[in-house]
This record gives structure tokens, sequence and C-alpha cells, in this order.
């Protein structure tokens, strides 16, 4: 038997890292975890968390809006920043401790500074090296900047959740998540929003329809400049930002926020001391156990860049956990795992794209309702929703589910769960609906790709 420190050591405590380290200590294991940063990572201080907060923050532009039609009279609004970044502050140290004390309560020691892999079970933190049976890497990603003249001065989505004061104007360069969420949020707050996107439609990577609709409801709001490229950004004299794009059109702004994507985090882990093998983009190869080419070193969640979304990283944590040391024999299942972008409208997702699905050679029918939610009856807005169903012809199961409204998100996982189930398109329709709301029309699809109004 050979002699380790511990029998678990952890490398990051995000999402995947802690869920691992509680796990793995329920179950009895002595474990270690390394944090350089601040804990619950990305998620917690410079993701999800804060990132939906400032949604919540952003949505009541539209309600003061709305209101009117419902009889208020609302007085002049004004938005403080400050304040918003204060109590968001204030909640993400809660969470911290949160996420501390999930640890020290069972007994799992805590090294705050960079760990690095100083062979196949050794790591070396705070200058001492340890000796672990297994260790798991779960170090997350980071902001990637396309490379132009000029991009130091852009921020990333790091930076925008510390800015010390709300610009009043800003250029977002990107097209998928983190570019749709803050032209939507940062919009709502009142910044003159400009979004450089070099595809067509927005989302990459969404159904089309969506891709369709969510452009279309963009560029009913802020300034979108499609099939464009930042070609440089200098700082002019009196402080402003100039982003020349490709068209040699000059944009004045206070901020870039380039949100161009993410890559694994694998700098500077001591790889090099181990056989653990990278893919192209940087990304730690894992076989379907989480384990990397040196036997007892794993990897889960962003730095494995399969599907970098916390819940997945959950999972993944927890899969590795209780196979080390629970003796269980899970394997992560990656169909039909929900999503959804927290932009206005909310876009979620289950299951597959029209494209996937025609790629795939599948027989299907779509079930699509362009909807106007009750609520705009009144409030006059120029706002729909979008709703998609695909259904695979021969089994009739619901394959895809797309949406685009209100509150997509908090719509959208309860019918992951039935689309887990296998639910088929008469499962769907045999559910009594809940009236009235957008929700009911998952249920009530009768036609094929159809346009109406709510209770029409
Ligand atoms: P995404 O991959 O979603 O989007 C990156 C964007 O940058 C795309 O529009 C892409 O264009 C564009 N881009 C990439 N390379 C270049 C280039 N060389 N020049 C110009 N444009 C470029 O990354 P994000 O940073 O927005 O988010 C990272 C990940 O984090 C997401 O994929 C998601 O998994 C996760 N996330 C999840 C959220 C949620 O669940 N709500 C919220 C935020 C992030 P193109 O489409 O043409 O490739």
């Amino acid at each position: 038997m050979e002699n380790y420190d511990f029998d678990l050591f952890v490398i990051g405590a995000g999402s995947g890292g802690v869920r691992a380290c509680r796990v793995a200590a329920d179950l009895g294991a002595r474990v270690a975890v390394a944090e350089e940063r601040d804990f619950g990572g990305t998620c917690v201080n410079l993701g999800c968390v804060p990132k939906k907060l400032f949604s919540y923050a952003a949505h009541y532009a539209d309600d003061w809006e709305d209101c009117r039609g419902f009889g208020w009279k609302p007085g002049t609004a004004e938005f403080d920043w400050s304040s918003l970044l204060a109590n968001k502050n204030k909640e993400i140290a809660r969470l911290n401790g949160i996420y501390r004390n999930i640890l020290k309560s069972r007994k799992i020691r805590i090294f705050s500074s960079r760990a690095r892999l100083t062979g196949a079970h050794e790591v070396e933190v705070g200058g001492e090296r340890y000796r672990a049976r297994y260790i798991l890497l779960a170090t997350g990603g980071w902001p990637w900047k396309t490379s132009f003249p000029g991009n130091e001065l852009a921020i990333t989505s790091n930076e925008i959740f510390h800015l010390p004061e709300l610009p009043e104007s800003i250029v977002i360069y990107g097209g998928g998540y983190i570019a749709a969420e803050f032209a939507s949020i940062l919009h709502g707050l009142g910044v003159a929003v400009t979004l450089v996107y070099r595809g067509e439609k927005l989302l990459r990577g969404f159904d089309e329809d969506i891709r369709t609709f969510i452009t279309g409801e963009f560029s009913k709001r802020l300034r979108l400049e499609l099939n464009r490229e930042i070609e440089s950004i200098a700082r002019a004299d009196n402080g402003q930002l100039r982003a020349i794009l490709d068209s040699g059109e000059e944009i004045a702004t206070g901020e870039v926020l380039c949100a161009t994507g993410r890559k694994p985090m694998t700098c500077d882990l001591g790889l090099e001391n181990t056989r653990i093998e990278r893919q192209a983009d940087g990304a730690i190869e894992v076989d379907e156990h989480f384990e990397t080419a040196e036997p007892g070193i794993f990897a889960v969640g962003d730095v494995i860049n399969r599907v970098t979304l916390t819940p997945v990283a959950l999972a993944e944590g927890q899969i590795v956990a209780r196979r080390l040391f629970g003796g269980q024999d899970e394997n992560m299942d990656y169909e039909y795992i929900p999503s959804a972008v927290f932009c206005h409208p909310n876009i979620a997702t289950v299951g597959r794209t029209e494209s996937e699905v025609k790629l795939e050679g599948k027989d299907y029918d779509v079930y699509l309702a362009k909807v106007r939610q009750l609520k705009h009856t009144l409030s006059g807005r120029d706002e729909l929703s979008l709703i998609k169903l695909i259904v695979e012809r021969e089994s009739q199961c619901v394959i895809g589910l797309h949406m685009a409204g209100p509150d997509a998100g908090e719509l959208a996982q309860g019918f992951a769960v039935a689309m887990n189930c296998g639910a088929t398109k008469a499962d769907f329709d045999r559910t009594i609906g809940i009236h009235p709301t957008l929700a009911e029309e998952f249920v009530t699809m009768r036609n094929q790709r159809k346009v109406h109004a709510v209770g029409t």
C-alpha cells in the first residue's frame, strides 16, 4: 500500500471541484483542495450568479415601461450602479463563505494558493509537496480575446462585474452566450449598446428559428453590426475608445467588451510532469470516466471543454467522486441537457436543434408558434415569444424543445425532465395546460408552424 497524504486532491474550488470534494468527503475520503482565487469559481464570482443578479436589475427597465398600460404612473427612474455592485458583492461574499464552509465542515484541507502537478500522484502547493491517491483537475476556463491591435484596451466578462463606473456606451464583440446576455443587461441598465458579431445571426449552435427570432428582437432594442469584425481599438485624446470595424466604420465608445469565447485554464498546472494530453483547443483529454492519460488524475468541468455549463461540471464532479469512493458506475449522460441564455427575451433549449435532426437523417415534424404574451396586450410592448417542438416521426418522442420568451429558463427545466423520460408528442398533448400562461402553449400545439396570439 502506498502512503498518501490524501485520497483526493482537487485543484480548483469551482462548481465541479467543490462538488467532488463534498461527495468524496461524505464517502469517507481524506480530501484536500487548492484554490488561488475566490471559492465558487466562475459561476459564483464571475459568471452565472452575478450575471443573473445583473439581469434582474436590467429587467426593471422593461417593467417600468410596461406598468403604464396597467394603470401605474411611475416617477422618474434612476439607476445607481454602485449600489447594485455593492449589493452584488455582499451576496457573492456570502456565497464564498458558504462554499468555504461546505469544505471546512467536512474537514477538507484547504490550500488558498495555486497548486501544480509535480508527478503522477504529487501536487506542489504553498512550497510543500503532497501525495494523493487521486487528483482531480477542476480549474475551469478563462475569457479569451481575439487578437487585434489594441485588444488590451478591451475588457472581458471578468472585468465587467467590477467596473467602477457604468459607461454611457459600450461595444460588445461576439454573438454567443456572454455577448447576448451582457448586451441585454447593459441595454436594460441604460447603456447604449452596439453588438458587433462576425456572423449573420446571433447564438451559433442554437436552433435556426431561435437565432433568426432573437436577432430580430435584438435589432429592435440595440444597434447590431452583423457580418462585421473589429479590426482594432484605439484610445482617443478625450479618453474615449474608438473601435474600428472591418467595414472601415469607427465607433466611439466608453468600453469594448470582448466576449469571443473562453478557453480551458491549464497554464502553469504542471501538465508537463505527467502523461496528460490536451486537445487542439487546450482542453484536457479524458475518457468516459473523466480519467486523463495519467492514471489516477481526473478532470471535469470547463477545463475539459465538453459542455461548459455549471450543472454539467457539478454532475461530472459528482460522478468522479462516487465512482472513486462509492464504487458507483455511472456514466455522464450529455443528452437533453437544458440550457438558457438570460438575454431579453430569455432563450431556453433542450435536446436537438432542427439542423442536428436533419444531419442525423431522421424524419421529424416541427411545431412552432410565435405568440404574443397576454401581458403585452396591455403593456403594448412589441415583443413576441417563440416556442418550438421537434418530434421524431418514428418514435413520436419530443427530441427538441426551444423557446425565446420570458422566464424561458424556468419553464424549460420541467420539460427537460419529461424529455429525459422519453415523453412523446401525445404525452405533451394529453397534459392539461395551466391557463393563461405561455407554458401551456407547449401542450396545446396542434398544428405545425403556426403564428397566433394567446387566448385566440
Ligand atoms: P461562446 O462560444 O458562446 O461565444 C463566443 C462568440 O465569439 C461567438 O459568437 C463566436 O462567433 C465569437 N468568436 C469566436 N472567435 C472569434 C473570432 N476569432 N473573431 C470574432 N468572433 C469570434 O462563448 P462565450 O464567451 O459567450 O461563453 C463561453 C461559454 O460559457 C458558453 O459557450 C457557455 O457554455 C458558457 N456560458 C453559459 C451561460 C449560460 O448558461 N447562461 C452564460 C455565459 C456563458 P461564432 O459563433 O461565429 O463562432
